[in-house]
């Protein structure tokens, strides 16, 4: 069958199933759950998935929330990649979590996909294998870290995601920052600080003398690079030598080989503090490392071509500066990986992490948006099971973002 003729199948069967996608996405945004915590989420997904007859593994990659559910068998295999956390801070206490990142119109469009796409395996119209990937924890602990490492992304041909965004705008090239999490901790020695200063050793100075080298060293790290630290224990007495006292920073750069060297950089500051102080310092990650994405252009020019097609306009496929990091990157190093920033349209100037965005992550305009961001999904991976082409391109992306990783 025509590529064609299986996109149009594919737009009869959303407008015949969209109801229920948005259900998916109202249910999750009813039950906001934080990271490593969304039990009753990932257990609902699990739940509708098993009952359209998807395979469920779980747990996976060592983390509770995690899953994996799978329709068909054998390559191409591509995998979906849901997220289902929301975040702390909201309501009119600012005590409340709320899907403000959008995470449950992740989920349903990644359930939404796969759902579709089933139907379509089961009319016979295509060999290889679904994979709704249900990755928690984005926000806080970046759980696809974990789930890369435990190689749960190792035998996947192709990753994708839509992520909601406000606006008219839709990137498909959206970069991200590799980020090192580091905390160091100062140990010193107590004393008064009036009466024997002298018999002290000052962890805090040890702290602020870090800062001042770090400050120096700014001077001389590449434009992309962003290294942000606070301190987290600066004693408890003016008038007691501070003998513990300890900072957390973040260090980010362009490309993981670039940031390893800074994160060293950053860390021979700190050492420069105990040095000077003659405090002890030890230091450790205290989050996941993310990698920066690594962009694959078979998938997004396809990409650009299949959101024409499903009525999304303004679509950007031009490298855009990071702003930020994400644990997509790391996938985007084991596998050709697409990450999309979908705006949904006028959002009154809102965006993710707002509570003015909360509105539309549900609704009429999120479940516009949820519909077409369904579609685009079905049809790049319609392209992909279907065309030998593609997947023989994908083969060899493939091999070379392994060689990549390997030589970095
Ligand atoms: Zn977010
Ligand atoms: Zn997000």
């Amino acid at each position: 069958m025509e590529n064609s003729t299986l996109f149009d199948l594919a737009q009869e069967l959303e407008q015949q199933n969209g109801r229920i996608y948005e259900t998916v996405c109202q249910w999750i945004y009813d039950h906001a759950e934080l990271g490593e915590q969304e039990f009753q989420s990932s257990a609902y997904l699990k739940e509708r998935l098993t009952e359209i007859g998807f395979t469920v593994t779980a747990p996976y990659g060592n983390l509770p929330t995690a899953f994996r559910a799978e329709y068909g068998h054998g390559h191409p295999k591509v995998a979906f990649l849901a997220e289902y956390d929301a975040l702390p801070g909201y309501g009119p206490e600012k005590d409340q979590n709320r899907h403000a990142c959008g995470h449950n119109w992740i989920a349903a469009n990644t359930f939404g996909a796969c759902d579709i796409l089933r139907r379509i395996y089961d009319a016979g119209h295509f060999t290889g294998t679904i994979v709704y990937m249900g990755c928690p924890a984005e926000e806080m602990l970046g759980g696809k870290v974990n789930m890369v490492d435990a190689g749960c992304f190792d035998d996947i041909d192709a990753a994708m995601q839509i992520h909601i965004a406000g606006g008219n705008e839709t990137k498909l090239a959206g970069q991200s920052l590799a980020i090192d999490s580091v905390e160091f901790t100062y140990h010193g020695v107590s004393s008064h600080s009036a009466g024997a200063p002298e018999r002290g050793v000052n962890a805090l100075d040890a702290c602020y003398l870090m800062f001042d080298g770090v400050n120096a060293l700014r001077q001389h790290v590449t434009p992309d690079a962003r290294i942000h630290g606070i301190i987290t224990n600066g004693g408890l007495a003016p008038n007691v030598v501070p003998a513990l006292a300890s900072s957390k920073w973040f260090v980010r750069a362009a490309d993981r080989t670039y940031l390893n060297e800074l994160t060293q950089k950053v860390i021979n500051c700190a050492r420069g503090g105990a040095m000077m102080t003659g405090a002890e310092m030890e230091w450790r990650f205290f989050e996941n490392s993310y990698d920066n994405m690594m962009l694959n252009r078979t998938l997004i020019d396809a990409m650009a071509e299949c959101m024409r097609i499903a009525g999304i306009g303004n679509i950007n496929t031009t490298e855009q500066a990071p702003n930020g990091s994400s644990d997509v990157g790391n996938v985007s190093w084991v596998t050709p990986t697409l990450a999309v920033n979908m705006g949904i349209g006028n959002t009154d100037g809102a965006d993710c992490h707002e509570e003015a965005f909360l509105c539309n992550v549900i609704g009429e305009r999120g479940f516009a948006g949820l519909h077409k961001a369904i579609l685009s999904q079905v049809f790049l991976a319609l392209c992909i099971y279907t065309d030998p082409e593609m997947q023989r391109k994908l083969a060899e992306d493939k091999q070379q973002i392994l060689a990549a990783r390997a030589a970095r």
